[in-house]
């Protein structure tokens, strides 16, 4: 793959490497995010998520390979000056330090940063911290630091939107909210690069996604085909002779006809059960230790 100079795509990976000594964090990912996506990468502690964003975000040199960011060169200050910068919103992993300031004061300070900021409040309603507007900031609990967070990220109305881990600590219905904001930013056409640790989350939300282990990309794909997971074998499960019966299969339907046929008429207790995206995540990561 070469890096291609036109604007489809926000991300332009090509065998990118991090190594520390020599233990490779990232070890040759190519990987390309269209612009307007919701790209997701999963992978266990250690895989190599971090060390990538942050090589993305300019935070981080890389080894080898050749990165572009919205067509520049994170590492290139000269050609990726401040108004790449304006374009792009930050949530790193590690929280922000808060200094002496509210919700609000320091909403309002960071969109001084940039040229087209969104509206403060509108900001501070998007993001569920309207009653705690006028809290200084070391005084919000853990979900409610993360959610200023991602505040300070979204503030500049960025083009290219990256999120490491956004919603650690967010309670259900936080992450609820954070989703339905997200994909409402997707919808005014942002570019949204996250990784999580949740899969109900990467399937809620991404476009496609990317499953690293060991520095390396296992698999990108739609979360519905991930792992080949739409013709993994569904499990059949019903009652009968007092007993929940189990059978595993590709073609439940054909299954559950002849089932039908044989119990003539309603199967008790019947379910049909196919793997989740935990359950396809799991085994690609066991089968890449
Ligand atoms: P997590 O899910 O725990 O956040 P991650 O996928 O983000 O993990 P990275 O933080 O990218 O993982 O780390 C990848 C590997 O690189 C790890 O083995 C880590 O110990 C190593 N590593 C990261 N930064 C450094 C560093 N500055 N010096 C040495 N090793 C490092």
């Amino acid at each position: 793959m070469t890096i291609s100079t036109s604007s489809e795509f926000a991300i332009e990976i090509n065998g990118l490497t991090k190594n520390y000594g020599d233990k490779f964090a990232v070890a040759g990912i190519d990987l390309t995010v269209s612009k307007g996506e919701i790209f997701a990468l999963l992978g266990p502690n250690g895989a190599g998520k971090t060390t990538t964003v942050e090589i993305l975000e300019g935070f981080r040199n890389l080894s080898s390979g050749e990165i572009k960011v919205l067509g520049f060169d994170p590492a290139t200050k000269g050609e990726a000056g401040r108004s790449w910068r304006n374009k792009i919103g930050i949530v790193l992993q590690s929280t922000t330090d808060a200094a002496d300031l509210t919700v609000q004061e320091t909403v309002e300070h960071f969109s001084h940063y940039y040229k087209n900021p969104r509206d403060v409040d509108e900001v501070i309603d998007e993001v569920g911290l309207r009653e705690k507007a006028k809290e200084f900031a070391r005084n919000l609990s853990g979900g409610q630091r993360r959610r200023l967070d991602v505040a300070l990220g979204i503030i500049g109305s960025p083009e290219l939107l990256f999120l490491d881990e956004p919603t650690t600590g967010f309670d259900p219905e936080a992450r609820r909210a954070f989703w339905d904001l997200l994909n409402k930013l997707r919808s005014e056409g942002t570019t949204i690069f996250l990784t999580t640790h949740y899969l109900d989350e990467a399937e809620a939300l991404a476009d496609r996604v990317g499953v690293i282990a060991n520095g390396k990309i296992i698999e990108i794909a739609p979360p519905a085909t991930l792992g080949n997971r739409a013709n993994a074998p569904a499990r059949i499960t019903w009652l009968e002779n007092g007993k929940i019966q189990e059978i595993e299969s590709i073609n439940p339907t054909a299954e559950v006809q002849k089932l039908m046929s044989r119990l003539s008429g309603e199967i008790p207790q019947l379910q049909i059960i196919r793997p989740n995206l935990e359950d396809i995540y799991l085994r690609m990561i066991g089968e890449n230790r």
